[in-house]
């Protein structure tokens, strides 16, 4: 097993890493080290988003961590309303694309389009992955600031996308 020194999240061996080098960069770590020169069209300091985030929010979505699953309420959530990014509040995903499945994390068909990007990460212990072994998953982040939101993965017979709760603000329909 991998060494987690969190108790609450889980390190994903892309980030164990590039995490040192994110430290120092005020630009997303993920589009850093790729290489390339992506342009986020928010771009927060690392103090700025301490400031904004809490620790458990930040983990994930600065640091790419993964919450354990059920921690979050929103896996269970199942009333209509928009899911908007914590880190920039952009709406990124609707409740009539969301699933409810036991796993524990919140699962969408959908994202709003043009919300989210994809980037590559890997191998995620929580989806039967081992540090060090084969495999990827593709990593969803958000489109505007960057942020890490989950992942895209094959579950019930479908591509879903796999969300971290503690990623997401959910605004309940007016009634
Ligand atoms: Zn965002």
């Amino acid at each position: 097993m991998p060494k987690d020194t969190s108790p609450i999240l889980s390190r994903r061996g892309f980030f164990a890493t590039s995490g040192a080098a994110a430290l120092t960069l005020a630009a997303p770590a993920r589009a850093e080290s790729h290489g390339d020169t992506f342009q986020f069209e928010i771009v927060r300091t690392e103090k700025e988003w301490r400031e904004q985030l809490s620790g458990i929010e930040y983990g994930i979505l600065r640091e790419g961590r993964t919450e354990p699953p059920k921690s979050s309420p929103l896996w269970e959530e199942t009333r209509p309303g928009a899911y908007h990014c914590k880190g920039c509040d952009l709406h990124s995903y609707d409740g009539i694309w969301k699933i409810v499945l036991d796993k524990g994390w919140v699962f969408f068909e959908h994202a709003v389009p043009n919300a989210v990007l994809f980037g590559i990460d890997g191998p995620v212990p929580e989806y039967g992955g081992m540090a060090g072994g084969p495999g990827t998953v593709p990593e969803v982040h958000c489109r505007r600031c960057g942020s890490h939101l989950g992942h895209h993965v094959f579950l019930s017979r479908k591509i879903l996308h796999c969300i971290n709760g503690y990623a997401l603000d959910f605004k309940p329909a007016e009634a």
